[in-house]
């Protein structure tokens, strides 16, 4: 990835981010959900820090933890690939990963933070941690941050990557379905972050391929939209497409975007809930005072019930 382009790539944009982090508490169990509960805003707003931390503050060590390019390894199956941290290091220097980026591996080490977190009963880091393992699990999700091609750029597709992680989600994502099923305990999670990069990474084509159906089909004078004086609308100095080319390329997708945020979402869930379980399952709630969770008893119950039908309330993000 060139570095003028990571700024502006986020694999989910702050839509796709806050509703990953926030859903995935419903599907907690109870013996987390409620204190997770307490601190859901807190969760929520910071499914985005990672994305400030290398946009903002240009902090040069974030890019590569969000994306891996599986390309740039060489023409080796996925199933090759080193599986652990401690194998990535052994076998490529810092400097290549720096460049092909290395997102499997900092889940894992996330994950072994988060662990720790949970055997410390240390508030404050258990919930910064999941906070951030909720968003490199949802980039994991993204078929963009798997590939070279990351924005379409080799293929003659540039922009691609906003319209999806930011464009159709803003578009179309109030009529997702946010239920999923409840967390499930991850035997083995360099084997599961890997089965997720090569789902993911699979999904590249056929997302590639849909955009061009969709380009074909479209005219491109009604490609991207206009302003007032009939001036090509940029955004990051990239020209932003209409909404009607976006419902095209969303069409000929099938359900791919919302595919992969349900996904993102029961991952996430899967992650924390494996951290706390491996960590022996130590208790939470006392963690924080009884009377903020009597406050948002209420609230947490009508928030429950809505998820239970495939609702997300009380979130709300500014477009991009
Ligand atoms: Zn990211």
């Amino acid at each position: 990835m060139i570095a003028s382009c990571i700024n502006l790539l986020f694999a989910w944009g702050a839509w796709g981010h806050k509703h990953i982090n926030r859903t995935a508490v419903f599907a907690l169990p109870d013996a987390m959900q409620k204190f997770y509960y307490n601190h859901i805003d807190f969760i929520t707003e910071s499914a985005v820090v990672p994305d400030l931390r290398r946009g903002i503050l240009n902090d040069k060590t974030e890019g590569a933890k969000h994306f891996i390019d599986i390309e740039d390894f060489g023409n080796i199956p996925i199933t090759s690939f080193p599986t652990t941290t401690r194998e990535a290091y052994t076998k490529y220097d810092s400097t290549f990963l720096n460049k092909t980026g290395y997102l499997p591996w900092h889940i894992q080490n996330l994950m072994e933070k988060l662990t720790q977190a949970f055997k410390k009963r240390n508030k404050s880091e258990i919930l910064f941690i999941s906070a951030e393992v909720g968003h490199y699990v949802g980039d994991a999700h993204m078929p963009l941050h798997t590939t070279s091609n990351f924005n379409g750029q080799l293929t003659n597709q540039k922009g691609i990557h906003a319209l999806w992680e930011s464009q159709i989600p803003e578009m179309f994502g109030n009529s997702y379905n946010f239920k999923t099923e409840a967390a499930r305990y991850i035997s083995n999670i360099s084997t599961e972050t890997w089965s997720i990069i090569m789902h993911t990474h699979s999904l590249a084509d056929s997302l590639l391929s849909a955009d061009k159906q969709a380009r074909a089909r479209s005219d491109q004078d009604q490609m991207y939209k206009k302003d007032a004086s009939g001036n090509t609308v940029l955004s990051y100095s990239q020209p932003v497409f209409s909404n009607e080319y976006a419902r095209q390329f969303n069409n000929a997708m099938n359900g791919m975007v919302e595919m992969q945020l349900r996904l993102s979402i029961q991952e996430v869930a899967n992650y924390w809930y494996t951290a706390w379980v491996d960590a022996g399952s130590p208790e939470l709630l006392s963690l924080d005072d009884e009377n903020l969770t009597k406050q948002n008893r209420k609230n947490y119950k009508i928030e429950y019930k809505a998820w239970n039908k495939g609702k997300l309330l009380n979130l709300s993000v500014d477009k991009e």
